[in-house]
């Protein structure tokens, strides 16, 4: 196990399931398991604790999830040319600790790292997703409100979500991640209908702000034997921080991706800006007094959030995406969050649909 855990709990009513059963198997000595009659009381702040957000990540509860598995992506907006997939929440949390995860703020009221051990109900809403559009892709995440193969060795859930997909040519799943717990994946053939995704950053980003992820080189690495393995691969520079270096930073890490994964073989790369709510904001600094990436100077934006000054975040795209096509002038690339306005100038044309952006990627 690549994370460290302060505690287990279980939920009673989920504690014969598969997932409890191989998490109690694969736990390491010293780990207190608890049961609780619900898994929501004890995914509250922890009372007394300094930093509440940071503890919750080290106590995992093991519960069923009572709202439906499958929903539309939260940035999904008229307002923003998002690629537009659909979200499976298999959990809530993660164990690494990035300083500028949303999840600080959007959790901030219930921080435990939460499994859903009646995850495996979640083929029923695909199978209904499929009968009432029959003529329709879809392309299915599970990255949003945790990382897809956080504690993939000891819960072996994407497994189970790469064989269903499999099976479907209608169906694509997507995994995005920045660990390297690719093993249970290479057991697998996917046959051509999950595509794994890494969040690539600069090692000066990595080393001061994504605490426990893998490093860059070992992401690479690991979409490597992937793809290698039969999946699809994608790449999000993003957050992008606009950092003094970044642009040299930012181009060598796309040589280091160039230099071990053929552009040709990539499914698309997705760019996006740093942006904070002002919550968000002041929950990150307050963490991470010192981390030199949480100080720059952002203006406040339209939308509520705060973002690189414009012409600053439109060099650093520009400069990224003509690299990106100077390598492969078909690789897919787009820009999430950000206006069509800003899609066009970048990109030199108009931000496609939502829709049609996710059949494009849906490949
Ligand atoms: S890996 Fe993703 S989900 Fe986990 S802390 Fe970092 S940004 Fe948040």
């Amino acid at each position: 196990m690549k994370f460290s855990l302060d505690a287990v709990h279980i939920e009673e009513g989920v504690r014969t399931t598969p997932l409890a059963r191989r998490v109690i198997d694969a736990l390491p000595a010293g780990v207190a398991v608890s049961y609780v009659a619900d898994g929501r009381e004890v995914v509250r702040p922890i009372t007394g604790a300094a930093d509440s957000f940071g503890a919750g990540k080290r106590q995992m509860t093991i519960m069923r999830r009572r709202s439906p598995f499958l929903m539309a992506c939260p940035a999904g907006s008229s307002k923003f040319a998002c690629c537009g997939y659909l979200v499976l929440t298999l959990a809530s949390n993660c164990p690494m600790d990035c300083g500028y995860c949303f999840l600080q703020e959007y959790l901030g009221d219930n921080p435990g790292f939460q499994v859903y051990a009646n995850y495996t109900d979640v083929f029923d809403e695909l199978e209904k997703l499929r009968r009432d559009s029959p003529t329709r892709g879809f392309r299915v995440g599970t990255g949003e409100l945790a990382d897809s193969l956080a504690f993939e060795s000891i819960t072996g859930m994407s497994r189970d979500l790469v064989e269903y997909f499999s099976g479907r040519d209608d169906l694509t799943l997507e995994l995005k991640t920045k660990t390297d717990e690719i093993e249970n994946l290479l057991e697998i053939d996917p046959k051509g209908r999950t595509l794994v995704s890494w969040t690539l950053s600069p090692d000066r980003v990595f080393h001061n702000t994504e605490h426990r992820t893998a490093s860059p080189a070992a992401r690479i690495e690991a979409a490597r034997s992937v793809l290698e393995a039969g999946y699809r691969v994608a790449f999000h520079l993003d957050p992008i921080i606009a950092y003094e270096g970044a642009e040299r930073d930012y181009l060598e890490l796309i040589e280091r991706l160039f230099d071990t994964i053929e552009p040709t073989r990539i499914a698309f790369v997705s760019m996006g800006g740093l942006r904070m709510t002002p919550g968000l904001r002041s929950v990150a600094r307050r963490r991470f007094p010192d981390d030199p990436m949480l100080v720059g100077e952002e203006v406040l934006a339209p939308d509520g959030r705060y973002r690189t000054f414009l012409p600053l975040r439109l060099k650093l795209y520009s400069v990224l995406s003509e690299r990106i096509k100077r390598a492969d002038a078909k690789l897919q690339t787009y820009l999430c969050m950000e206006s069509p306005s800003v899609h066009r100038r970048v990109l030199g044309e108009a931000a496609p649909t939502p829709s049609a952006l996710g059949a494009r990627l849906a490949g």
